[in-house]
């Protein structure tokens, strides 16, 4: 079991206060899981101590950690949201809940919705942290996947796979996405996985003699040059986007050239480009192959150079070349941007005025005013050097939202997906994805074209409504369905998708023509149906 102890030895600062925060919340989380058991027979607070050191060791800052401890005790275990808030704070309250409520979302299946739910998971967290505390949870749970029972295993690692990878890759988190990825590989195809395995063993073992060889010539190389400071190393390329890769080419070997890649990490970015002479000097490039995500970052804020070079005791080689920030960032992404902390440490007094980029503090909730001549302040250089540039969707997003206040960021963010569409519920808690000023009819139709065809009540949150209700955004719709309801011609001025519309006009021509009561309604479509035209 990690201790508390532990936790706190891995936070990259501590404000004072903290500590005892984290105690407490240990001891808090500790006692609210008392007897109550992992699928693995172990004591249910493994699993939230682990959530936490992982979260600590992101750099996460101590509430996150804290909430972290807490993030089952109030739906698994009988913990009280008065008491956590009580205990522990408002804040701590706020991201236990959010986390709660994040795991109430069932996924189904199928590519559409897929997106909904990953949109409406990055929707609901009023707070980035809900979702990286969301992440860590996941991903602790599928360390210990193997004694979960089979039916639930496949579709946890299939929402891991779907739901948690992406939010992990838009977060700019790779190492996260590597891991979730390669951890919920062998659950959903275990034949695909061995092959992944067996692939890769084969050509890092063609290759390692190879590239121990490379890698000592381009330091070399890298030495003479007068780039100091840099550091080496291999990266093997995750199992899960090796069978992709195998799967796109074919399955041919010789053609996937980054399995093994050589990673250069430099302090600057003139070191960057001063690097990839180095490599184009020593080695023939692949034309074609050469990638500039420093001029042109991914949308996720991924830099490096990617260049892909014939050697001659390696073979084919791809080499990634960026700064110790970009490597930090491609790694941790939006958690290294969280780690405020890491910032006011890594500056001296100046840190505030060096934040070139405003949303970075926008991001930072007023920390760097609120402890000046904090001790953590003057503690030695390490990490961001200078302010790493912005990627591209954070810009965008602050461009869209230019005031100055930390939710901002977060509504910015929440906005860039979402202000087209509305996730709307089921009772059993499926979310459809809607657009804005949709009603219950959109709401039926987009279930079912029968639902729509025969809707008679619809009732948001428990409450009956009219048809011309306008849904808002986590509502949950129960319709109430009868044999003999219809749609009237009224319907078309409530309905606002064109699927909607389409199936009321098709049941409004069979009525026009059946002149019905409901009863003959029913037959004539019955009787079209047998006709061989789809009743939608
Ligand atoms: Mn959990």
């Amino acid at each position: 079991m990690t201790t508390a102890k532990e936790i706190i030895a891995s936070m990259s600062s501590l404000e004072p206060g903290d500590e005892a925060l984290i105690l407490k919340a240990y001891d808090f989380g500790a006692k609210a899981h008392a007897g109550h058991l992992r699928y693995s027979g172990e004591p249910y607070f493994i699993h939230p101590a682990a959530v936490a050191k992982h979260l600590a060791e992101l750099g996460m800052d101590a509430r996150t950690v804290a909430a972290a401890l807490l993030h089952d005790a109030i739906e698994d275990a009988k913990a009280t949201p008065e008491e956590v808030e009580a205990e522990l704070g408002a804040e701590v309250l706020f991201l236990v809940e959010g986390v709660t409520k994040l795991g109430k979302h069932k996924y189904q299946g199928g590519e559409r919705h897929a997106e909904s739910l990953r949109r409406l998971l990055v929707a609901t967290s009023a707070d980035v942290r809900v979702l990286i505390i969301k992440l860590a949870d996941r991903y602790h749970n599928m360390t210990t996947l193997e004694h979960v029972p089979e039916l639930k295993r496949k579709r946890i690692a299939l929402e891991t796979l779907e739901i948690y990878a992406p939010i992990a890759d838009r977060l700019g988190m790779g190492s996260m996405k590597k891991e979730l990825e390669d951890l919920a590989f062998p659950a959903i195809d275990p034949d695909a996985y061995a092959h992944a395995v067996e692939v890769r063993k084969l050509k890092s073992k063609e290759t390692e003699a190879g590239l121990a060889r490379v890698q000592k010539d381009l330091q070399h190389a890298l030495a003479r040059k007068g780039v100091k400071d840099f550091a080496t190393s291999i990266r093997m390329k995750g199992l899960w986007s090796l069978h992709q890769k195998l799967a796109r080419k074919n399955d041919d070997i010789t053609l996937i050239h980054d399995i093994a890649a050589l990673r250069v990490v430099v302090p600057t970015i003139d070191d960057c480009y001063t690097a990839l002479g180095v490599i184009h000097a020593l080695w023939k490039p692949l034309p074609g192959e050469f990638k500039d995500y420093i001029s042109f970052p991914k949308p996720n804020g991924y830099q490096s150079l990617h260049t892909t070079v014939v050697t001659g005791e390696a073979g084919i080689v791809e080499m990634q070349v960026r700064t110790k920030e970009m490597h930090q960032r491609a790694q941790f992404g939006i958690a290294s941007h969280m780690s405020y902390k890491a910032l006011v440490k890594d500056s001296s007094k100046n840190a505030f005025q060096r934040l070139s980029f405003p949303w970075v503090r926008d991001l930072v909730p007023g920390l760097l005013n609120m402890r000046p001549g904090a001790k953590s302040m003057e503690t030695t250089a390490r990490g961001a050097t200078n302010m790493p540039d912005v990627p591209q969707w954070l810009t965008d997003l602050k461009e869209a939202h230019s005031e100055v206040a930390s939710e901002d960021f977060v509504e910015g963010l929440k906005s860039d997906f979402f202000s087209h569409r509305i996730f709307i519920f089921t009772p059993k808690g499926d979310v459809i994805d809607l657009p804005t000023e949709s009603t219950p009819i959109d709401f039926a139709y987009a279930i079912h074209s029968d639902l729509g065809d025969h809707m008679q009540g619809a009732k948001v949150n428990g409450k009956l409504v009219t048809f011309d209700t306008k849904l808002r955004n986590g509502d949950i719709i129960d319709i109430i369905k009868s044999k003999s309801a219809h749609p009237t011609a009224k319907w078309l001025e409530y309905a606002r998708t064109s699927m909607a519309r389409r199936h009321i006009r098709a049941r409004l021509e069979v009525s026009d023509r059946a002149r019905p009561s409901a009863a003959e309604s029913a037959k004539t479509a019955k009787k079209l149906k047998r006709g061989g035209r789809k009743a939608k």
